[in-house]
């Protein structure tokens, strides 16, 4: 199959990073039985691979997907992509609809690796997950958000196999500043 991203993984980040902010994801610590909302990345290569994961691990079929290239990656205030200012605001916005007036009370923000719009602005793993973390903390920031559960995933496609980790919050502030990459506000 021809791809359409590049293949080029941070492998040594990942690997270190497995150790205690990229974990392996168990379906039943997601809590989420009003199903979720899902931002993530559009590419057509990979967003069969992530969804169907998505609704194993969920365990729910329910699910109501916002999708742009790039996802998470356009919410962070300090998002380098192009028009991250006005469709990160239009995420927010749709995400704010599906709470308010859909009863959703998860959502759930992906970005993976490799990313064509990732590749395209030069951001390694690095700055991915750092605009995954601050993706999260603006979302939380946002009116009617404050009792949303929220998680964060990473989806690697290693080629061979692909694979979905949770990201847990604070091991990966800290191997963040760790790296020389805080995160900042939102
Ligand atoms: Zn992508």
């Amino acid at each position: 199959m021809e791809r359409q991203a590049g293949s080029n993984i941070d492998f040594n980040n990942i690997i270190v990073a497995r150790t205690n902010v990229l974990h392996d994801i168990q379906g039943d610590k997601i809590a989420c039985p009003k199903g979720t909302i899902l931002i993530g990345c559009s590419d057509g290569d990979r967003f069969w691979d992530m969804y169907n994961h998505h609704c194993e691990i969920c365990n729910h079929t329910r699910n109501h997907p916002l999708s742009l290239n790039g996802g998470a990656l356009l919410i962070s205030k300090r998002s380098p992509i192009r028009g991250a200012r006005a469709d990160g605001n239009t995420l927010l916005r749709h995400a704010h609809l599906a709470v308010s007036k859909k009863g959703f009370r998860t959502i759930i923000l992906y970005v993976h690796t490799p990313c064509l719009v990732a590749n395209t602005y030069d951001l390694d793993f690095l700055e991915v997950l750092r605009l995954l973390i601050e993706a999260k903390m603006r979302l939380r920031s946002c009116r009617g958000m404050s009792e949303v559960k929220m998680y964060c995933f990473f989806h690697v496609d290693y080629e061979h196999k692909k694979r979905t980790y949770f990201v847990a919050r604070d091991p990966a502030i800290e191997f963040l500043a760790s790296h020389g990459r805080p995160v900042r506000e939102q």
